[in-house]
């Protein structure tokens, strides 16, 4: 289409310099006919000749202006179309991921719950066996129970997240969430650095504990066999600084925004061997926007992922 307004453009800029020839010859004509001027010198001078000549060059201006138009409007119809294109994919790829994850994270604790069940139902089993069967049916319930609040939790955050503002130790409650996800992942070594000691707050508990909680997880879930998470929690004058860095694969540069999309996972749904649904950094952003934080997300020394959370808090809010 460029080359066919170029071509139109020289076309329509030929056929105006040949109408203005034949013009200027055919007023020539007349005038020396008319015997208003006798020389070429006087032709050019004349006032009905500069009129025509003026005509021509401000026609010349019109075709050239248009062509401009038409180009621009062609480069953003273009980008229009590109950009409309590239949303669809995105959004497709996105439910495809959210199907595929949703249907086997609901599936194989449902399906791991029924045998259990079904197992009890037909059999007496040896205690040792029924303590192991419902303790494993108890985390398939806590995961189906984790999804379900998450799925709720995501589509609560689009409209009426209300952050329930408390007052509390943001050190004790840190120790407690880790302390639990110890007792869940035994393997995985979790420190705590307190530069801050006994800080009471007054903010959103609900929000940073589900912060905390998704931020270490996704520690221990993305590192290799040994997770090593190490938290930090410090202030500065106006926000708490909470970070969470794991030594664990890493996150590319291309994912580090998309990391915190809907239903975003890295990789392919297909070939991923970890468990979630990518709606935890969804909510962890979300929180953290509803409290007028921020969080960036840089690379780890050799490896991993550190995670800054910066959650600001108005001098009147903390004790
Ligand atoms: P869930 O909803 O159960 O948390 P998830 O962990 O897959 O599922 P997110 O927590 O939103 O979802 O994380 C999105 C994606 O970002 C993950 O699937 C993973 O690919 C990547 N990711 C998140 N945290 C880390 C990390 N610490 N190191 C490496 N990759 C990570
Ligand atoms: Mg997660």
């Amino acid at each position: 289409m460029l080359i066919a307004f170029a071509w139109w453009t020289i076309l329509l800029f030929q056929k105006n310099q040949d109408a203005f020839k034949a013009k200027k010859e055919l007023m020539k004509m007349v005038m020396v006919a008319e015997g208003v001027v006798n020389s070429p010198d006087q032709f050019i001078n004349n006032a009905a000749f500069k009129d025509l000549e003026k005509k021509y060059k401000r026609q010349e201006w019109m075709i050239f202006g248009e062509a401009i138009v038409f180009v621009i409007s062609l480069v953003i119809g273009v980008w229009l179309i590109n950009r409309g294109y590239n949303k669809a994919i995105h959004t497709a790829k996105q439910s495809k991921n959210f199907l595929l994850s949703i249907t086997h994270e609901l599936k194989s604790p449902i399906a791991s719950i029924l045998l259990t069940l079904e197992t009890f139902l037909k059999r007496s089993l040896p205690q040792d066996k029924f303590e192991k069967l419902t303790s494993n049916a108890l985390v398939e319930t806590e995961r189906l129970n984790k999804l379900v609040s998450d799925l709720l939790l995501a589509s609560k955050m689009e409209s009426s997240y209300q952050a329930q503002v408390e007052v509390f130790n943001i050190n004790d409650l840190l120790k407690g969430i880790i302390e639990k996800i110890k007792a869940k992942n035994p393997e995985a070594n979790i420190s705590l650095e307190e530069k801050i000691a006994n800080q009471e707050i007054k903010m959103d508990l609900l929000g940073v504990t589900s912060i905390a909680i998704n931020l270490i997880e996704n520690g221990i879930k993305y590192s290799f066999e040994k997770p090593d998470i190490q938290v930090t929690i410090d202030k500065n004058n106006e926000a708490i600084l909470l970070d969470v860095a794991d030594k664990g694969i890493g996150i590319k540069q291309k994912d580090k925004a998309k990391v915190f999309e809907r239903f975003y996972r890295v990789g392919d749904e297909d070939t991923r061997k970890t468990k979630g649904t990518g709606l935890g950094l969804y909510i962890v952003k979300e929180i953290v926007k509803n409290n007028n934080g921020s969080i960036t997300l840089v690379n780890n020394k050799p490896n991993g992922s550190v995670f800054k959370v910066v959650l600001p808090f108005d001098p009147i809010r903390i004790n």
